[in-house]
């Protein structure tokens, strides 16, 4: 029964918070009992702004996705910008939650959190088994807290609060900073420079790792099904199945041929790789969902490309 409940979105106005309105607003949803949150509204790392925003919205279920966020580059030089922020935004939405009596949170995890050694495909019981890789341990260590403070909630309150793993996850709406963005949002900003400069176009690292990308609007339909569906405590990972891992490359490749400037990249071996791989198997969600259908990398990218040349005035950058 979902006409009761009123379901707070915290990061309402990012890459996946968008995408969850726009698949309600398609879906037909009456949206007077859903609140979608941005900064405007509060900063989520002060508790009398969050004890506010819960006081009065009064929500039943929360969506908590309000994080600092970034890629590689970003999360490198900000280690404990991303631990602090990250791990006071958590605290104050998960207490704030429990203490007005909130039935059900879904937090959200990533799959860049798992130890960076480790054996692969990576499942849901790995999250804590070892340290996470050095370039983001900062963001981490803060989302890695999440279940943990979530177990807790249910040792002492009973309540199933939840957590969800995505793989990388890009579409519209998403951050196209050209410094802090993750690698897709910051190659297509980049890509449209260089079509329009008619220059090169610079791939970062030697384009060689490996990733599952899921669309947002994929996420946005997996968060809402975890929503009315999943009882569990324990997190699920939400990603695009083993075999559609794509290489960096492959991606950049795939981004240069929407704007026919496949002739003009260039890598940048100097610069980081990241992590190499962080393979997630989706075994869990398949089990529970077996039927769910994953927008080809090839659809999403065209619709972010898109979206961004589109948009490109006012898209965040
Ligand atoms: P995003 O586009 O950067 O959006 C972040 C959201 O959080 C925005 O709505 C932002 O508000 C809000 N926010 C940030 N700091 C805040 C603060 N101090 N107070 C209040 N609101 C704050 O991020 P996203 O990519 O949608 O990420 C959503 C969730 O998915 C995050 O928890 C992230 O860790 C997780 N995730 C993302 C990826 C990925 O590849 N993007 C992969 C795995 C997991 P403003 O718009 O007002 O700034
Ligand atoms: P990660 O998946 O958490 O490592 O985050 P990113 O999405 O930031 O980076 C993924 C991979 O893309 C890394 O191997 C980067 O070296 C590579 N990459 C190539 N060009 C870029 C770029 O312009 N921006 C970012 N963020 N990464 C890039």
């Amino acid at each position: 029964m979902t006409e009761n409940q009123r379901t707070l979105v915290t990061g309402g106005s990012g890459l996946v918070g968008s995408a969850i309105r726009d698949v309600l607003v398609e879906q037909g949803v009456d949206l007077s009992n859903w609140l979608f949150l941005s900064s405007k509204d509060g900063d989520l790392r002060e508790s009398k702004d969050v004890d506010k925003i819960f006081a009065e919205f009064k929500p039943t279920r929360v969506i908590h996705l309000a994080a600092m966020v970034g890629g590689l580059f970003h999360n490198m030089s900000n280690n404990l910008d991303f631990f602090r922020s990250n791990i006071t935004i958590n605290d104050n939405v998960l207490r704030a939650s429990y203490e007005t009596g909130v039935k059900k949170v879904v937090s959200c995890l990533s799959t860049c959190i798992f130890p960076d050694k480790i054996s692969y495909p990576i499942s849901e019981e790995m999250v804590h088994l070892g340290p996470p890789h050095d370039s983001n341990f900062g963001y981490s260590y803060a989302k890695r807290m999440i279940d943990v403070q979530n177990r807790a909630i249910c040792e002492k309150y009973g309540l199933k609060y939840t957590s969800v793993i995505p793989c990388n996850v890009y579409g519209p709406n998403d951050n196209y900073h050209l410094q802090k963005s993750h690698v897709i949002p910051g190659l297509i900003h980049k890509f449209y420079l260089a079509k329009q400069k008619n220059e090169q176009a610079v791939v970062m690292g030697t384009g060689s790792p490996l990733r599952q990308f899921i669309f947002s609007k994929d996420l946005a339909k997996l968060f809402l099904w975890v929503l009315d569906n999943y009882d569990e405590v324990d997190p699920i990972i939400l990603s695009v199945d083993e075999e559609d891992e794509v290489s960096i490359k492959a991606v950049a490749e795939l981004i240069a041929k929407n704007f026919g400037i496949e002739q003009n990249l260039i890598f940048d071996t100097k610069a980081a790789d990241g992590q190499y791989k962080k393979t997630a198997t989706n075994k869990k969600l398949r089990g529970l969902y077996p039927d769910f259908q994953f927008t080809p990398i090839e659809v999403g990218i065209k619709e972010s490309v898109d979206w961004f040349v589109k948009n490109f005035e006012t898209a965040r950058k």
